[in-house]
């Protein structure tokens, strides 16, 4: 059964080590966490048999051992006072204050997370957790400590127990320790899951690296001996520490290579750690001039660090017996990163309260951002459906370092509105790490974007394609529309003002008039503004008010002066508006008075635009219709379809075939089993057995004339068929 187990020394090592690294912390606060966590646990044990407070002082322990603050470790001895006692959050806070019982109530909640159940929810727990660590890097640290201990003592655990902890440990925390830069914790956690995993290999491969470490000992000794003895001569302290590697990394080398044991190369290391930089790379002289380097084998992470913060020099020599030795060189605080990352880092301020606002908060997690997209290769059962799902968001900073979350693929455009309205509508480019960038630039985890906005600058249609939240959408539509009106409405000023003059009203008379306020009650108008927009957009015509001003007679002399033909188009005008009013969405309304273009004939389903015609309403013409690009910009509009219950529309194609008895009855079945109206059509033989057949047809939308077109070209004896816009 267990020994008996002095707390009170150990609890006597944390405060010694935590003074070491941090003398002003609070040791008052750790005291008291360790009474009240021994008081709420008295009684209860693990299933070792031993004392339950031993949990809690081990995993505290590790905390002062990452150099974690006061509050920190206060939380590893409180950490399951929660979940496992009559201890509740409120009673927390009431005894350690808000900041601790936060702490203590985040790392409960994470240890109810569960990794292992249905795929769907995983990718929501893990965005639960990320949550967690960007509120609180802490919560995530004493977490790890606690799994770290757990897993220190999991022999005592059933079987199926210890494979679940060990796959998730492997999963899902062992990733997370190696992307906050936190080495040991990292190996720890991989080796004792990979013992639990697979027993036998782990055995195997732990026998052979005991013994390749008693074989090889003498020819690592001498090398240390060599290299100090040349060091000393050069006035650099060095401390020398020689390492096989780890197990699981052997194993993981073993898979990925598929090489036996034997056949790892760089299972031998020896790290050099040395006091300043340019003592690395005197170092690194030195080891080349006494052992050979094995070419290609030489890495410079102090030039250019890891994504996690590692920096050393990497480079493996042939040794005494031909053993391959890695040689890693880094100084003192480089270790202590590669040990431990992010707590290496830890910031102290006055009260050994943590700042939180410093570059670190932002590096972790751009860490974890890194993190997020490796998830692939550990996690087998993390498949790429639920890796889409993690990686739909980008995490980028502000100047200031704050953190701020988009949907994968948006850009500065949506940065930009998320600032403010007026940010968005003026910015004309964004920076990005401090390099200048087009607004069509996809923002990418961990970039920090600064805008560039313009005064006078606006934002365009193009900008719709580029914003990806419905925010940026929503803002940049409302502008356009607005822009629209203001048009729309000078436009329609135009319109009228030139109606008014040919009746030779005055305008700023006509609006003050009693006739014209009373015309404008009777239509609900608010000023002649609004009416400028309605005339404008083609809502109301010119005509139509001056019809409610002037009495009938001047109307009709005025009317015998127009000519009897432009009469008649006018009819033809407003029958094609009657029929087509409420097809379209023009500028937000579908009430406007359309008609399609006759030049480009587009169907629902086309992309559209429309464009303002003097007098007679709104044209609709397809976007890319010559006749429309070559005009006036100013007179376009934003238009949609409106397909709800919409008549079919007249559109014509044109079907090549071989002149062939029955053919042109096949093609006309198809064309009514399509539910597609035949309006018109023309059949001609054009010689060598071919036939042109032009079709003027009521059809749906674009996707119905595809269906169409696709069901023609299947038909036997058909050539071609074609949508035809002359
Ligand atoms: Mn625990």
């Amino acid at each position: 059964m267990a020994e008996p187990v002095n707390l009170n020394i150990r609890f006597e090592d944390i405060l010694t080590e935590v003074e070491s690294y941090n003398p002003s912390a609070d040791l008052d606060l750790i005291r008291k966490a360790y009474v009240y966590s021994a008081k709420v646990h008295q009684g209860q044990t693990r299933r070792s048999g031993e004392p339950y407070l031993i949990h809690p002082i081990a995993v505290a322990h590790i905390l002062a051992k990452m150099h974690l603050d006061a509050p920190s470790i206060a939380t590893g001895f409180l950490h399951d006072t929660v979940e496992d006692t009559l201890a509740t959050v409120e009673d927390i806070k009431q005894i350690f204050g808000p900041q601790i019982s936060k702490l203590v109530d985040a790392v409960t909640k994470l240890s109810k997370i569960n990794f292992n159940t249905k795929e769907q929810r995983q990718a929501e727990n893990f965005r639960k957790m990320f949550m967690a660590m960007a509120d609180d890097i802490r919560v995530i640290l004493v977490k790890l400590a606690d799994r770290l201990h757990n897993m220190q003592t999991m022999q005592h655990m059933p079987e199926d127990k210890q494979i679940l902890i060990s796959q998730e440990t492997l999963d899902i925390y062992a990733p997370i320790a190696g992307r906050l830069g936190m080495q040991e914790l990292k190996l720890d956690l991989e080796n004792l899951a990979l013992k639990y995993l697979k027993p036998q290999l782990w055995e195997t491969l732990s026998e052979k690296a005991d013994e390749l470490q008693k074989t090889t000992g003498k020819s690592i000794e001498e090398m240390k001996l060599k290299l100090n003895e040349k060091l000393l001569e050069y006035g650099i302290k060095a401390d020398l520490q020689a390492r096989i590697k780890h197990v699981y990394s052997i194993f993981r080398k073993m898979e990925e290579q598929h090489v036996e044991f034997e056949q790892i190369y760089d299972l031998l290391a020896l790290r050099v750690i040395v006091n300043t930089i340019p003592q690395c790379y005197e170092t690194l002289g030195f080891v080349h001039s006494l052992w050979k380097p094995v070419p290609g084998r030489f890495k410079d992470y102090i030039g250019m660090p890891k994504m996690n913060n590692y920096q050393s020099l990497h480079t493996t020599v042939i040794g005494p017996k031909g053993y391959r030795v890695e040689f890693q060189i880094r100084t003192k605080e480089m270790h202590e990163i590669a040990d431990w990352g992010i707590a290496a880092h830890w910031n102290y301020k006055e009260g050994g309260e943590i700042n939180l606002k410093d570059e670190m908060k932002f590096r972790w997690i751009r860490q974890f951002m890194e993190w997020q997209k490796d998830l692939s290769d550990p996690a087998e059962y993390l498949d790429t459906v639920k890796l889409d799902l993690f990686a739909s968001d980008v995490y980028v900073f502000t100047p200031k370092g704050d953190i701020r979350e988009f949907p994968a693929g948006s850009t500065p455009v949506d940065f930009a509105y998320s600032v403010h309205t007026e940010v968005g509508n003026k910015c004309v480019g964004a920076r990005v790490n401090g390099k200048l960038v087009p607004l069509r630039y996809r923002m990418k985890s961990g970039d920090t974007i600064e805008i560039v906005t313009q005064e006078g600058h606006h934002p365009s249609r193009d900008w719709l394609k580029y914003a990806q939240t419905s925010r940026a959408k929503a803002k940049i539509r409302q502008y356009l529309r607005e822009e629209q009106s203001t048009r729309a409405s000078k436009l329609g000023q135009d319109l009228l003002e030139k109606e008014l003059d040919r009746y030779g009203l005055s305008p700023s008379k006509t609006y003050k008039g009693e006739a014209f306020l009373a015309f404008l009650k009777s239509r609900h108008i608010r000023d002649e503004h609004q009416l400028f927009v309605l005339v404008g957009y083609g809502k109301l015509s010119s005509h139509q008010v001056v019809a409610a001003l002037l009495p009938k007679e001047q109307l009709e002399e005025m009317a015998q002066k127009e000519t009897v033909k432009e009469s008649t188009i006018s009819r033809i005008f407003k029958k094609a508006f009657e029929r087509s009013r409420g097809r379209v969405r023009v500028g937000g309304f579908d009430d406007v008075m359309i008609s399609l273009a006759k030049c480009c004939n587009p169907i629902p389903g086309d992309s559209i635009v429309g464009f303002i015609t003097r007098g007679r309403g709104v044209t609709i013409h397809s976007s890319d219709c010559s006749k429309v690009l070559a005009s006036d910009k100013t007179r376009r509009l934003d238009a949609t379809w409106n397909l709800k219950g919409a008549d079919p529309t007249s559109t014509k194609i044109r079907v090549i075939c071989i002149d062939k008895p029955g053919l042109l009855a096949d093609i006309s079945r198809i064309i009514s089993d399509l539910d597609v109206n035949i309006n018109q059509a023309s059949c001609r033989s054009i010689g060598d057995q071919k036939m042109v057949n032009n079709f003027e047809i009521g059809i749906r939308d674009l996707k119905h004339l595809q269906s169409l077109i696709k069901a023609l070209s299947k038909v036997k004896g058909v050539i071609s068929v074609d949508r035809t816009r002359d």
